[in-house]
């Protein structure tokens, strides 16, 4: 996974449709702004994805937070921990359905909102459609696996029997930034690591 977008803002492609009309009807119209007050929760959410997705940076793990957002409160979160669960399917959102699923004793999570700091890979998008989800907010875009409109658009697909409201773009310079700077330190960490000139194995110190 990784992030290559420098700054480019996508705010208004992204405001994208709910075509089942499930949540909030001004998203039928994809040209709307997001009204004030919700553009402003959605920030403050994103704050809180932001913080877990710090959180999976401090142990190695690719920053991606998420959390999940039902009338006001959050019943569930995740950060983005593969390599620590040993798991491929541990990314922040399926943590954070997850937990919200058990939390609310159901796995459909109706009228929810999932917040997420990057935009939601293809697995995770199915997810998301599987638990009824009903807005996915993101920040940066994924230009390699996007699922939410950029290379995918899953959660709006016209053959599943699901589709989001989405909005994507909110907070997308610091989620960016916060993957940016992940990856220029591993590379320069990859870069310094000292190389044992008797294992064979060791070939350039790239990936
Ligand atoms: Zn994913």
């Amino acid at each position: 996974m990784g992030i290559d977008r420098e700054g480019d803002k996508t705010r208004s492609s992204m405001r994208l449709v709910n075509r089942n009309d499930q949540m909030t009807g001004e998203f039928n119209d994809p040209t709307a702004e997001v009204p004030p007050d919700l553009f402003e929760q959605d920030r403050l959410w994103m704050r809180q994805a932001l913080r877990l997705a710090e959180q999976a940076a401090a142990v190695g793990e690719v920053p991606v937070g998420a959390v999940l957002v039902r009338d006001g409160e959050v019943i569930g979160s995740g950060f983005n921990r593969p390599i620590g669960n040993c798991d491929p399917t541990a990314h922040a959102e399926i943590l954070a359905l997850r937990q919200a699923a058990e939390h609310v004793g159901n796995y459909r999570i109706i009228d929810s909102t999932l917040y997420v700091t990057l935009e939601p890979c293809p697995m995770c998008a199915g997810a998301m459609v599987h638990a009824r989800v009903g807005r996915v907010v993101f920040g940066a875009s994924d230009p390699r696996a996007g699922a939410a409109g950029t290379v995918f658009n899953l959660l709006q697909s016209e053959s599943l029997n699901h589709r989001a409201a989405v909005t994507g773009g909110v907070l997308d310079d610091a989620c960016g930034q916060l993957l940016r700077d992940f990856f220029r330190s591993r590379r320069e960490a990859i870069k310094n690591a000292p190389v044992d000139p008797t294992d064979e194995a060791n070939g350039p110190a790239v990936q």
